[in-house]
């Protein structure tokens, strides 16, 4: 049965205004937890909204992630399941100073923000289904952060449902606000015990009715070339400069495939994405993608056997390569557990809303939860161009995935 009540797109729309305010870009520079002190104004502001919404073991934790409990309202053991969205945003745009522009009623046409920055039909054919919506953008200096505020606003606004409506049948619901996902930290402090589910979903994705069972596998490699210093007077003979042979190396890889300015769909890459040093060291740092977790190793191989052309060619060049593990496609783990896509994909045909399984070109906390045992999917709740001072969001694909998750959660109690 469906809920009487209707879930209230006003307060979904403030709470999601009133989140992306705060400025919580993370901070790659910084090796504090969480990594920007937005994260723990905006967590402070979750805990204090969760207890007056009635969460009585709501806990903004020691690393800033926000935890609660929506209490079961059925008289039987039922599984726990896990509600997670992250509270930080990318640092690839400027995220301080967010003056969110709301669009009632959006007409179709391109867009044009108060920076004279357009959104424009081309670059994001989406629109044209958006007709109708009332969409959030900003004014074009700042990115929206609805990557992920949007989460945060869905998932609030579910608890205040429910909290309100307890007539709704559901089991224990475990909330999760982490911090630093956009840089790779998000489940650094993640517990699977304190998670203590059956089954998570993060509410991270994009436009509506998607369902991501697949992200990448991935890993770090970083690549370091030792030359010899001298000064360039008497270089003649001693100096070994690892920037050429670093330029070199950098060269010799393929640039016409395996990149991310070459690469869509299931295709993975090999990507060198910052550079260090001078004559004596130069370090640099790649990402290795694929869907295909084997083809990583291939991915390395291809590293080393690059830089053992390169110091052949610089005598007395040392290098190295080291790999390390970031997370793997989740697809592995979820395979395992099916029920956990079987019911969101039965909860949007409930209502009616068309929806399709996807894969991530990325990755989510919720590869890396599915890897520890919690078998996590991502979910679309109206997110556009993220990391982008052209992000905007869709308020009516928020309120979308609200029904969705309110529905979903009832599914996994029948
Ligand atoms: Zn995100």
């Amino acid at each position: 049965m469906m809920n009487s009540a209707d879930i209230n797109q006003q307060q979904l729309l403030d709470r999601f205004l009133q989140y992306v305010r705060i400025g919580t870009a993370a901070n790659p520079e910084s090796d504090d937890y969480p990594s920007s002190p937005g994260q723990l104004v905006l967590g402070k502001l979750l805990l204090n909204q969760l207890l007056n919404l009635g969460i009585a073991d709501a806990q903004h934790d020691e690393h800033g992630l926000v935890w609660g409990t929506v209490p079961s309202t059925v008289n039987r053991p039922v599984p726990t399941i896990l509600l997670n969205a992250h509270l930080d945003t990318s640092p690839e745009a400027p995220g301080d100073g967010c003056n969110p522009q709301v669009l009632e009623d959006y007409n179709g046409q391109e867009i044009r923000l108060l920076s004279g920055e357009v959104i424009d039909l081309e670059s994001t054919p989406e629109l044209a289904s958006l007709k109708g919506h009332t969409l959030i953008t900003t004014d074009g200096r700042t990115l929206l952060g609805g990557d992920d505020k949007a989460g945060i606003a869905t998932i609030m606004q579910c608890v205040q449902h429910w909290m309100e409506n307890p007539s709704i049948p559901h089991g224990p619901i475990r909330v999760l606000f982490t911090c630093d996902e956009e840089i790779g930290r998000g489940t650094k402090h993640f517990e699977l015990c304190k998670a203590n589910s059956l089954a998570g979903y993060t509410l991270d994705g994009g436009g509506a009715g998607c369902i991501d069972e697949e992200t990448f596998s991935a890993d770090g490699a970083t690549v370091t070339f030792r030359g010899r210093n001298t000064h360039p007077s008497v270089g003649k003979g001693k100096m070994i400069n690892a920037l050429r042979a670093a330029a070199k190396f950098i060269d010799m890889l393929p640039c016409d495939q395996l990149t991310p300015e070459t690469t869509s769909e299931r295709e993975g890459f090999v990507h060198p994405y910052t550079i260090h040093g001078g004559v004596s060291e130069v370090t640099i740092q790649f990402i290795l993608r694929d869907f295909d977790t084997s083809r990583l190793a291939e991915y390395a191989q291809l590293l080393r056997d690059t830089v053992d052309k390169v110091t052949s060619a610089f005598p007395g060049l040392t290098a190295d390569v080291a790999i390390c593990v970031q997370y793997r496609n989740m697809a592995d783990a979820l395979r395992k557990f099916p029920k956990a896509i079987d019911l969101a994909e039965q909860a949007y045909s409930d209502l009616r809303i068309t929806s399709r399984r996807d894969s991530i070109r990325g990755g989510t906390d919720g590869a890396l939860m599915s890897e520890m045992g919690l078998p996590t999917p991502n979910l679309s709740v109206g997110q556009y161009n993220i990391h982008s001072v052209r992000e905007f969001a869709s308020l009516n694909e928020m309120l979308i995935a609200a029904n969705h998750v309110v529905r979903l959660m009832e599914l996994w109690v029948q």
